[in-house]
């Protein structure tokens, strides 16, 4: 019989990992497959680590990996996927918004041979502003970087041991799971679900950390932004040159011309702001390249079952 391997990355969810364990055990009665159930607790603060340890006690499928602290979503995927024993796994959010019902149609394609099946949200119930901001930027990310991703796929989804095996030989530490995802490829089958609001507990993503993902999606995949960078700073240079040649054949035919405060002024701004911006990007990089060379371990584990 073969294994799958569930793997629930939780950051203060008290209020929500029984309800999901409950829930989840209920459906992959229809899993024709050894339950493997790997809880990521990711350092929480409240009473997730006890729950689980009282999980595991009851159930000999509960397994838990508990942070030193709090790593990151990230992190947490990715020492799930490292624990997990499975010929498959699934990642699925311990808040019940990613329905455990889908679990045994995304069983279903893989035992028909697909290598990754993946849920798809629609955004029904959730805010306009959050709606209209996501959509500008699956817009802008798909044409910045060479990995389509799409709106609606988050990482509730399904991989083979294959799919998951080459997932783990990207060993970056600068991990976009949204993008790793589509750079393997594979058989992949796309399933749609109904978006579910959050019931218990809270949120972690605040518009702060929603804006730097964002910013990790568009950077962690190509140098176009460098490129950008080159391109604007050859032309910014070129109409430079132009403009004082001009000014230049100007003195020497009508003599000084003393209104030159706005053109001055707004040269320097806007030089300034783009300069500071490109430093900016150069920055990312560098900043990326100084963490990919620390080595440093993704996360820290301080018990484990
Ligand atoms: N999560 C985590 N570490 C974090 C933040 C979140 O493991 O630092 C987990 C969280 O417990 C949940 C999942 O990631 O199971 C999704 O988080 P959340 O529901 O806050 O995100 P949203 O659904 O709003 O995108
Ligand atoms: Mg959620």
């Amino acid at each position: 019989m073969k294994t799958l391997s569930i793997i629930i990355p939780c950051y203060n969810e008290e209020a929500t990992v029984q309800k999901f364990y409950d829930e989840t055990k209920e459906w992959m009665k229809k899993v024709p497959a050894q339950i493997e159930y790997v809880f990521v607790d990711d350092g929480s603060r409240d009473q997730t680590l006890p729950i689980l340890r009282e999980l595991a006690e009851l159930d000999q499928d509960v397994h838990y990996i508990s942070f030193s602290r709090n790593f990151g979503k990230e992190a947490a995927i990715l020492a799930g996927f490292q624990y997990a024993k499975g010929d498959a796994v699934v990642l699925i959010d311990a808040d019940l918004q990613h329905p455990p019902s889908l679990i045994p149609t995304m069983w279903n394609h893989y035992e028909n041979g697909y290598d990754q099946v993946i849920a798809k949200r629609n955004r029904t119930g959730e805010k306009f502003v959050r709606k209209r901001l996501t959509n500008v930027y699956y817009k802008l990310v798909n044409r910045l970087v060479e990995v389509e991703i799409t709106d609606g796929v988050g990482d509730f989804r399904l991989l083979s041991r294959q799919a998951l095996d080459a997932l783990l030989s990207l060993t970056e530490y600068n991990r976009f799971s949204k993008g790793l995802f589509s750079w393997i490829g594979f058989h992949e089958k796309m399933i749609e679900f109904e978006n579910q609001i959050r019931t218990e507990g809270t949120s972690k993503w605040s518009f702060a950390s929603l804006l730097n993902y964002g910013m990790d999606g568009i950077l962690s995949f190509n140098n176009k932004p460098l490129r950008i960078a080159i391109y604007s700073g050859i032309g910014i240079t070129l109409f430079g040159f132009i403009y004082i040649l001009f000014t230049l054949v100007n003195y020497f035919l009508h003599g000084v011309e003393t209104p030159g405060y706005f053109t001055t002024i707004s040269a320097i701004i806007l030089l300034g702001g783009i300069q500071l911006l490109f430093l900016g990007i150069i920055g990312e990089y560098i900043g990326r390249i100084y963490f990919e060379t620390k080595r440093r371990p993704q996360y820290l584990v301080k018990e484990k079952n």
